[in-house]
């Protein structure tokens, strides 16, 4: 007995196939599910250059091994080739959806090849089908799911479902898997359209039972009570990720009008105060998470009255927010859910129409490419125009859709410095510099620029890290806190936890619930080491794509144009900076100069003989 269903789902839609196959005992003993399974069947399957629009390219939904039974706040992944940064790319998502693929019976569901026409994938309990999507194409995503969940007369369907943006396969469209829950960044939903796969759709009931149901009860048990003794925890429940808006305004890590500034007057606007005071009614929660992060509501004056919405996370209230000069968070609610709708990513949305009012105010682009109108910050309209001229691949929208990356290229004339990226990503919602450690982060997510993959502002602002002091401005000793964090989250992105559950829950208490629901055996050290060898995984993966040292780097706007004024003013983060960083860290996880895992490494691991996955 264990908590693992003991099957991953094959199909394929080329030949609108569906096999169910063993797990591997294998991949679950050195991968353990989530982005561990996803990491070592990306490399294992999928041929090195594949274009990650073509239909060989594998699209994965992951949950982990303790998704869907009662252990607090946990989720799912989508793991897959990113169109927009060519690397290894997993985006994580709440809600349901993660929870029905076991009930469905699955530890993962593997989807390779295109479909002919649009189609969804619709698997109820053991039965799988490759149906038309022809009444949902062309539809938006909260639209699509209404009309399939009509088509099969049941409102209880769990989907995971692409809009307009994914069929057009802009770069960063995103995979919306419940109202406001999203696999949103690095473009899964492009990879979807690019499969003609409108939405997979789960109804299962099968139950997921733990290896020791008794022993796992008591570690649930003390989850939830290091959760509710916490205190960021109940900041969460009461305030949301927006609680971040004035930590990072003070701090002056707050992207503004396109991280040219790191504070903005409007903050105000912004945070978990003006959301209450706007709109929220009351929490709402993924499934079997007491947390509750979000914050169900409707506009209550204004021109958005009657608009129903949900909390405004951090990272969307500041790149659609603060970044765009937009200090109306009603109607920053509202761009985000047409982000929400059209299906693309908030997140690089924000950075890519910051880069584009930067471009058009230093003549890159033109008014005869915006049908006349001025592209400016502080300006509802102007992100308005740009997302729906994304979404629809229209004119200057199509010159956009790849990211800010391959539109600076395409536009030339110095436009890489209004860039913000990291290998292709737009970059999260924390300007790194005046926290270097945060900038070595950025420049080493294996996605790209992604604050989730290590989070040093934490230990930089607050001065300690493990009981050891820790200098804000110093760039010794950064990289052994970011490998560090890097392992650690790599490790519970396999389980998969919620990021914000893991403030609260202690690695021990991780361990515990991994081996009363698997029956292996885990302790701290183990669970570090699982971690060391995905992150490992997903670099050979990099590599092999022809990532180099010189992909580790960090964008002008953080290297050469240092913050304007505040206390932290004259900061930036220099190249000459950020070798030191990457010396440093390169040697603590004992890569080369070139930043290559060592043959003795990959023996450490376990890497170097591992069986290949056929
Ligand atoms: S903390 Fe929020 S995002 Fe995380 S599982 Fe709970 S409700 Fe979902």
């Amino acid at each position: 007995m264990s908590a693992y269903m003991g099957k991953l789902l094959y199909v394929d839609l080329n030949k609108g196939t569906a096999t169910e196959m063993p797990l591997d005992p294998q991949l679950a003993e050195n991968f353990v599910g989530g982005k561990g399974f996803g990491a070592k069947i990306l490399y294992d399957l999928l041929p090195a250059g594949c274009d990650p629009l073509s239909p060989q390219n594998i699209l994965m939904f992951m949950p982990g091994p303790i998704t869907g039974t009662l252990a607090p706040a946990n989720r799912g992944c989508v793991v897959t080739k990113s169109p927009l940064t060519n690397t290894f790319a997993d985006s994580y998502f709440g809600g349901h959806f993660a929870q029905e693929i076991r009930f469905c019976g699955y530890d993962g569901i593997v989807i390779t090849g295109a479909a002919a026409e649009p189609s969804y994938l619709w698997i109820d309990e053991g039965k799988v089908e490759v149906r038309s999507a022809e009444g949902a194409w062309g539809l938006d995503t909260f639209a699509a799911v209404e009309k399939i969940r009509e088509e099969l007369g049941d409102i209880s369907v769990k989907t995971a479902c692409i809009g307009p943006a994914g069929e057009k396969m802009v770069s960063f469209a995103l995979i919306n898997c419940e109202y406001n829950r999203h696999a949103g960044r690095a473009g899964t939903g492009a990879v979807m359209g690019s499969k003609n796969l409108k939405a997979v759709v789960l109804r299962g009931s099968k139950p997921v039972i733990p290896a020791d149901a008794e022993a796992f009860s008591a570690a649930v048990d003390q989850a939830y009570k290091e959760l509710a003794e916490d205190e960021t925890i109940a900041s969460f429940t009461t305030d949301g990720t927006p609680a971040s808006i004035d930590f990072a305004n003070d701090e002056q890590l707050l992207p503004t009008n396109n991280y040219t500034d790191g504070a903005f007057e409007g903050a105000g606007g912004l945070n978990a105060e003006a959301q209450r005071k706007h709109f929220w009614l009351r929490n709402v929660a993924c499934a079997g998470c007491p947390i509750a992060c979000g914050k169900v509501g409707i506009i209550k004056r204004g021109r958005r009255k009657g608009l129903v919405t949900d909390v405004v996370e951090y990272e969307t209230a500041a790149m659609v927010g603060s970044n765009l000069g937009i200090k109306d968070i009603r109607e920053v609610s509202y761009l985000v859910k047409k982000c929400d709708a059209l299906g693309l990513d908030g997140m690089s949305a924000g950075g890519v129409i910051g880069f584009a009012i930067e471009a058009f105010q230093n003549g890159l682009i033109t008014a005869e490419q915006t049908g006349g109108l001025e592209l400016k910050f502080g300006d509802t309209a102007t992100a308005e125009y740009l997302l729906d001229a994304i979404a629809a691949r229209e004119g200057l929208g199509d010159l956009l859709a790849g990211g800010v990356k391959q539109a600076a290229a395409r536009l030339g004339g110095g436009a890489d410095q209004y860039a913000v990226h990291v290998k292709g990503l737009e970059s999260p919602a924390w300007g790194p510099r005046s926290v270097p450690g945060m900038g070595l982060a950025l420049a080493t997510a294996d996605r790209g620029g992604c604050h989730q993959r290590a989070f040093p502002i934490l230990y930089e602002v607050g001065g300690e890290w493990n009981g050891v002091e820790v200098d804000r401005a110093a760039l010794k000793g950064k990289g052994e806190i970011v490998a560090h964090l890097q392992n650690y989250l790599a490790a519970l992105d396999t389980l998969v936890k919620c990021d914000f559950a893991a403030y609260g829950i202690r690695d021990a208490t991780y361990c515990r619930l991994l081996e009363t629901a698997t029956g292996g055996s885990w302790d701290v050290e183990k669970l570090m080491a699982l971690g060391e060898r995905i992150w490992n995984q997903v670099r050979l993966f990099n590599l092999r794509e022809g990532f180099t040292r010189a992909d580790d780097t960090l964008p002008k706007r953080f290297t050469e144009q240092p913050l304007p004024e505040g206390p932290f003013a004259g900061q930036m983060i220099t190249l000459q900076d950020l070798d030191r960083m990457l010396d440093e860290y390169y040697a603590v996880r004992g890569w080369d100069e070139e930043g290559k895992p060592t043959e003795e490494k990959l023996k450490q691991l376990g890497l170097d003989q591992m069986p290949k996955l056929v």
